[in-house]
């Protein structure tokens, strides 16, 4: 029975019970959030996980991204990353590989992580038909749903799949143009392959038999949003929001024969149209798990993405997406370091507690943080930090003469000098 079937029936499993306590809500506001779509649970019955529910009332999570490139194939490299998405406390993984071997590569992360894995399987299908046949475009369909398949069997927990890229999705993007081009791998793909073949997505036609493996591999459906924006100035456009109306029927058809399913969104936003691109994600899909891409507020400043995405993470946080995919300071320059990976996931990090200070009210540590500095608790303070290490490394570098205060004021220290005065 799968986990909508048994949450439908009433019926609390073990999954539930974890992310209840892990959130500190009850168990049948979990159920009741996985029978209604709005939380989803991502598990595999090929593989043990650390439990993580994302969806409404949750903590907001982060997914940190690995994986290799057709320039870089280096799996000890791409295991080094994965260590450092989880010690950096990424929530989930997703294994994007485009060069190497594409099983050998996903084995080795999966054997590497605790977390829930998620995969772009038409990513495989199209470069191995790329290396068969010469191009991309000469991907056969059944090797689409085989490659699926085979990516469940492995313990992939969730899959990106670009079902709402369709013959009115295409035609909205030729009518109205673009700025920054097509920047998804997935929806560049097949697009193409749709344009040369003049065929349809099969994963949109043949969404039914897309559902029956899903469902068979107990695999979470994140619909793919291979229409954003890779630009801010094509934010909105009508060729995403084209693919949103379908993936968002399409999620709702999802969630009726028992798949749980998350709606992916853009991309790159200016902050005044973060809000509506939530409230419409939320609205279209019946308050589905949103997990957004970024999103990236501007586009020029490359070398530090990481925290642009921050900016925009934190904000679409507050407004309600539940799941933020990480972004690395080489976004847009290079396939990312094991350290650069570590900094992404802290900087989202960061944006998923700034958006839940605000989305579920949840300022008890900081208010601690408050009370510590005020009390120039040093030990608190690391204990309190998101990162313990790097605010402990930062302080004992620069050794201060008074032990109480820091190198930043000295002797000056405002805190030190209002506190001989009075206690607040
Ligand atoms: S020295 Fe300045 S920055 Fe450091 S703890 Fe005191 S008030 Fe804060």
């Amino acid at each position: 029975m799968s986990l909508i079937d048994s949450a439908r029936s009433g019926t609390i499993t073990e999954e539930m019970r974890i992310v209840a306590r892990q959130e500190g809500v009850t168990e049948d506001f979990i159920r009741r959030g996985i029978a209604g779509g709005h939380i989803v649970i991502p598990i595999s019955p090929y593989r043990d996980v650390k439990i993580c529910g994302i969806g409404e009332g949750l903590r907001t999570k982060v997914n940190a991204s690995v994986g290799t490139s057709s320039d870089i194939v280096d799996i000890p490299m791409e295991v080094e990353k994965t260590r450092m998405a989880e010690k950096a406390g990424a929530d989930t993984l997703m294994e994007l590989s485009t060069g190497g071997d594409f099983t050998e590569i996903r084995k080795a992360v999966i054997a590497n992580t605790s977390l829930s894995v998620g995969s772009v399987p038409l990513y495989q299908a199209f470069i191995e038909a790329a290396r068969k046949d010469g191009a991309v475009v000469h991907m056969r369909e059944d090797d689409l749903f085989r490659i699926t398949a085979e990516q469940a069997r492995l313990g992939t927990n969730f899959m990106a799949i670009h079902t709402g890229i369709n013959w009115e999705t295409v035609k909205r993007l030729r009518n109205q143009g673009r700025h920054g081009g097509l920047v998804s791998r997935g929806g560049a793909f097949m697009t193409a392959w749709m344009l040369h073949n003049d065929k349809e997505n099969p994963l949109y036609s043949e969404f039914d038999y897309l559902l029956e493996i899903m469902k068979e591999h107990e695999v979470t459906l994140s619909t793919g949003n291979g229409m954003r924006a890779g630009a801010v100035h094509d934010a909105t456009d009508r060729a995403q929001i084209q693919e949103l109306i379908i993936n968002s029927e399409l999620a709702d058809r999802a969630h009726a024969e028992g798949v749980q399913v998350i709606v992916e969104g853009p991309g790159h936003i200016p902050i005044d149209e973060v809000e509506a691109n939530v409230i419409l994600q939320k609205r279209m899909t019946n308050r589905k798990p949103f997990y957004m891409l970024g999103p990236l507020v501007t586009d020029i400043a490359p070398g530090y993405d990481d925290r642009v995405a921050a900016i925009g993470a934190s904000l679409s946080s507050a407004y309600g997406a539940d799941f933020i995919c990480y972004v690395t300071p080489s976004e847009h320059l290079a396939l990312p370091t094991p350290e650069e990976v570590y900094e992404g996931v802290m900087s989202s990090r960061i944006a998923a507690h700034v958006g839940d200070m605000i989305k579920l009210k949840k300022r008890d540590t900081d208010l601690e943080m408050g009370h510590a500095r005020r009390d120039l608790d040093w030990e608190r303070q690391f204990q309190l930090a998101m990162n313990p290490a790097r605010a402990r490394q930062i302080r004992n570098e620069r050794t201060p003469a008074d032990a109480d205060a820091c190198t930043m004021c000295g002797d000056y220290c405002a805190l030190k000098i209002v506190n001989r005065h009075f206690s607040f």
